[in-house]
């Protein structure tokens, strides 16, 4: 039978890193990209959750990562590209319920223009709920999340690489991080050496769309996150999973896929992964995919499954 082909694998890998006392494992969450607008937004408008089949998985980490696809707002102006989306202000009491932050790194976050961008900033501080990847200017666009959680410092940096630049944060115009090496290598270091993070993410937003396998782009930028310092690399953007790769033995998931998310109709785009990373006593990691399905109106359950499909060798 098909079934038995051995899709569902339990992944324990392990990977150096900082040690930590017995019994207090870490234990972070990233989900793929959420977009809170047309279908899931009718969903929130309704009165409903359309993260409410996945809210123990989301909120039993102690951090939760998710890429936020789209602008909240009141205002702005669609900007002249295929897909716009803008969601309704109640989704912010479902981000505070389920994330500890957000990414803004993504090709959404600016489409209906900088204002609208700068009115969702606002609106995420208000509701005290953490962003990283975008900023009021450049400087605070590059800045990580960091979280210090049983006396260890993590840190998660978000990056941009698909266009339109022009969603960019400049010196003195707010904008999201655009995925730049100097700057990214910039980051790591300085997250890591001066700012004393034990444990960092990158967490970029890159690919080609519906392809399952990563692009020789994505595979030298995120060799060159490790190398700079980088402990995992997290993907999202092309609306499909895409491989897994273990580089001087810390993992490299290419793309999440799709998390909340709708117009989408076959397999591949309605399967996400909701990766769970934990930093382990005596320095090592595990990780553990569990995969998502998405229904037509966005909203995503656990299929049960849990799914590894990389062929990468810990040596
Ligand atoms: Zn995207």
């Amino acid at each position: 039978m098909l079934r038995l082909l051995g899709l569902v694998l339990i992944i324990v890998w392990t990977s150096q890193g900082p040690a930590l006392a017995q019994g207090s494992d870490i234990r972070l969450v990233f989900v793929g990209d959420v977009m809170l607008a047309d279908g899931p937004g009718r969903v929130i408008r309704s009165g409903k959750d359309p993260f409410r089949h996945v809210a123990g998985a989301l909120r039993d980490a102690d951090i939760t990562i998710g890429n936020l696809e789209c602008v909240i707002a009141s205002s702005g102006k669609p900007e002249p590209k295929p897909y716009t989306f803008r969601a309704p202000k109640q989704s912010l009491r479902l981000l505070k319920k389920y994330f500890s932050a957000v990414s803004l790194a993504n090709n959404h976050s600016g489409d209906f223009g900088k204002g609208a961008f700068s009115e969702m900033l606002k609106l995420l501080e208000q509701h005290q709920i953490p962003y990283f990847g975008g900023g009021r200017n450049l400087r605070t666009a590059h800045q990580a999340y960091i979280r210090e959680i049983h006396g260890k410092r993590i840190a998660v940096l978000g990056y941009n690489g698909f266009f339109p630049r022009s969603f960019e944060a400049l010196e003195d115009a707010p904008g999201i991080a655009w995925l730049d090496e100097d700057m990214v290598v910039a980051a790591i270091q300085h997250t890591k050496q001066t700012l004393g993070v034990d444990f960092l993410i990158v967490y970029p937003h890159w690919g080609w769309e519906y392809q399952k396998l990563a692009s020789p782009r994505q595979r030298q930028l995120a060799r060159l996150m490790i190398d700079s310092g980088a402990d995992a690399v997290v993907g999202g953007h092309p609306h499909v999973t895409q491989d897994i790769e273990v580089y001087q033995g810390k993992p490299i998931f290419y793309s999440l896929g799709n998390f909340v998310f709708d117009g989408f109709s076959d397999r591949d785009t309605r399967t996400g992964w909701l990766l769970e990373l934990t930093l382990k006593q005596a320095g090592d990691m595990s990780w553990r995919i569990n995969e998502v399905n998405i229904d037509a109106k966005g909203v995503p359950r656990l299929s049960g499954r849990v799914e590894q499909t990389a062929t990468s060798d810990p040596q």
